[in-house]
């Protein structure tokens, strides 16, 4: 087995370590407010959280659930079709909001782990990777990005999908 960074090893009261990153990383989903679909990401650096991110519109605009994105508005009622437009949408990915709040507060993302309720889309792969995230453990495998998944795994450490 392969020997992880982040010990998962726990006692029988206790948690496993990856376990208990991807139960913080549920919790903040809960916050995303596309309203397509809801992401949650923990960044970590040995056992320490640096930061969190869940997916929706930029600071200081209306959330997409309030008609903040017209892209995921348009997507949601029909008007077009999944994979149509992408570049208009304003929701910011879980993934890639964990590593720009690690840019706001400056806070190096260099050699973390990330842990994200759902597999990484190639946008967000490579920002990961640009930042120095080399570990990602993931609970729901988003079909539609296995190429994603291909480069992770052939780029950074350890790429696991966790089963909950
Ligand atoms: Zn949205
Ligand atoms: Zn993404």
């Amino acid at each position: 087995m392969k020997k992880s960074r982040v010990s998962s090893a726990g006692s029988p009261q206790l948690p496993d370590w990856h376990q208990y990153f991807m139960q913080i990383a549920r919790v903040v989903k809960s916050r995303g407010n596309c309203v397509l679909y809801q992401v949650g990401a923990v960044l970590v650096q040995g056992r320490q959280i640096i930061a969190t991110g869940y997916n929706g519109t930029p600071r200081g605009l209306p959330n997409c659930i309030e008609g903040g994105c017209a892209r995921c508005k348009n997507k949601k009622t029909g008007k077009i079709r999944s994979g149509e437009h992408k570049g208009t949408c304003l929701c910011v990915h879980a993934e890639v909001n964990a590593i720009l709040q690690c840019a706001y507060h400056g806070i190096s993302t260099k050699g973390a782990t990330l842990y994200s309720t759902t597999s990484p889309c190639m946008l967000c792969a490579k920002e990961m990777l640009n930042a120095g995230i080399i570990a990602v453990y993931y609970e729901y495998e988003d079909s539609g990005e296995r190429e994603s998944l291909t480069l992770l795994k052939k780029h950074m450490k350890e790429v696991v999908l966790l089963v909950p």
